[in-house]
Order: structure tokens, then sequence, then C-alpha cells
């Protein structure tokens, strides 16, 4: 593994709501700072509120930090609009809870459809490569309704690695899934960690999953309260047990 660096931020701060009117401010983030390096899986956990989404959102260039700065793969996320939309479809990978796949598109024309939209050349060879790695080479043509939650969600990985992104977000990607189908997924992610080298974040509230993860940053009231390296399914759930105890007694 090299010590190259795929994720910085720098302070990152994201207040939602108006500037100018007080009230119906929300600080979600209140200066976040981390280095993240290549060919690593990071979980991000901490009770809901926390600005857990809003971290990955802004990492990923899907919304604007208020300060701050964020780093890919060396190269600082800023610009207009069309250069970060361009950057975003060069170096970075999406996958969403509800799998967000396009319902008129086929399992490939969905897998493809990010090097379309980047402007590369369409290889149906190699999605369909990672298509069969997911475990869905023979759903190629199938629309993403005719399949289960669990395989959709492979979809939408594959989907998020047919570029090469330089970093994977995943906001709670096993949330809508069963047991097993969750357990499937998440031995898909590591092993796109562990195999192929990519540098993936995830979202979760589950211990389980945060345990496939090789180490755990901890959020609480939109900071970095703590971390955990070789996270197991049982210190992970203590952790979080310590983290509700402390924030209600800091609201008490
Ligand atoms: P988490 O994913 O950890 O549950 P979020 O990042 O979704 O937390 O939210 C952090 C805080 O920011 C919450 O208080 C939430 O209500 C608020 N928030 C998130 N998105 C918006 C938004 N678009 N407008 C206003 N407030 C928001
Ligand atoms: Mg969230």
């Amino acid at each position: 593994m090299t010590n190259t660096e795929a994720l910085r931020l720098e302070g990152v701060r994201k207040v939602h709501g108006d500037a100018d009117t007080a009230d119906n401010h929300v600080t979600a983030l209140a200066g976040v700072s981390l280095s993240l390096p290549a060919g690593t899986f990071t979980a991000v956990m901490g009770p809901s509120g926390s600005g857990k989404s809003t971290l990955l959102q802004c990492a990923a260039g899907l919304d604007r930090p208020t300060a701050g700065r964020v780093f890919v793969a060396g190269r600082e996320m800023a610009g207009s609009e069309t250069e970060l939309t361009k950057f975003r479809r060069e170096h970075i990978g999406f996958v969403f809870q509800q799998f967000n796949l396009l319902p008129a598109l086929t399992v490939l024309q969905n897998v493809t459809l990010p090097l379309k939209l980047a402007g590369r050349k369409v290889d149906e060879r190699r999605a369909a490569e990672i298509l069969r790695q997911v475990g869905l080479g023979e759903r190629l043509s199938h629309r993403p309704q005719e399949l289960s939650g669990g395989q959709q969600q492979r979809v939408a990985i594959a989907r998020a690695l047919v570029t090469s992104p330089s970093v994977v977000f995943a906001d709670e990607p096993t949330g809508a899934l069963d047991t097993r189908s969750a357990r499937a997924v998440l031995a898909l992610l590591q092993q796109a960690v562990r195999a192929h080298g990519r540098t993936l974040v995830m979202v979760t509230h589950d211990p389980v999953a945060a345990s496939y993860a090789d180490s755990v940053l901890f959020l609480a009231d939109g900071q970095i309260v703590g971390g955990m390296i070789d996270p197991t399914a049982e210190a992970v759930a203590e952790r979080l047990t310590r983290l509700g105890d402390e924030l209600v007694q800091k609201g008490a």
C-alpha cells in the first residue's frame, strides 16, 4: 500500500440555512479536518444529525462547504459548478442508500453511464467484467426493477467503480438491505479496497458494517470526536454507547 493521500479535509464547515437569518441556522459541520491515505476503507459513525451525510456530500463535491477546503488525490475541489461536475465525474464514485439507478436503463447501461458522462470511451467489456465481479454477469440486460435490493446495490457499486475513481463514498449503503444482502455488499466494498486498491469512505450506523473497515471516525455535533483502528463490532458498539451517554450528559 502506498502512502499517497486520497482525501484531505481542512477545517470544513457547513452551515445550512440562510446566512442572513440567524434563526434557522444549522451548523452541520463545525470544522472537520482529516487525511485518508489511498487504499484505505474508513467508516464514519455518529448519532443521527451529527453531520455524517453532510460530511460525505461536502467531501464528494455534491455540496459546497461554507468554509474550509477539500482535496481529492492532491487536487483541490473548487471552481465553477461545471468544473466541479467534471472533477466529480473523473475522480469520485458515490453509492446511495436507495441505489439511485436509472429505471429506464439496463444494468449494463447504468454501469457504462458514468463513462459516457465523463466523455470517456464506453468500454462495455470492462463494465461487464466489473458486473461479473459483483456477481451480476448474467443480468446485464435486465432492468433495475427486475433485481432484488441487494442486487441493485451491487449494480450501484459497479457503477461507482467503473471510472476507477480516486475515492468512493457510500452513505448507509446497507441501510435498505436485509442482513444477508448487506454482508454481500460489505464484502464487495472491502474487496474493492483490498484487491483493487480503491479508497472508500462509508457512513453507517451498524457496528457490524463498520467492522469491515480499516478504521472508524466518530462524529458528534459536526466534529470528529474519536477514531478507532482495526474496529471490531463489539468495540464500535461500546464506543457508540459511550458517545451517546456523553452527548446526553452534555445536553442535560
Ligand atoms: P446525519 O447524516 O449524521 O444524520 P446530516 O448531515 O444529515 O446528519 O445533518 C446534520 C445536521 O444538518 C442536522 O441537524 C440536519 O437537520 C441538518 N441539515 C442537513 N441537511 C440540511 C439542509 N439541506 N438544510 C437544513 N439543515 C440541514
Ligand atoms: Mg445521514
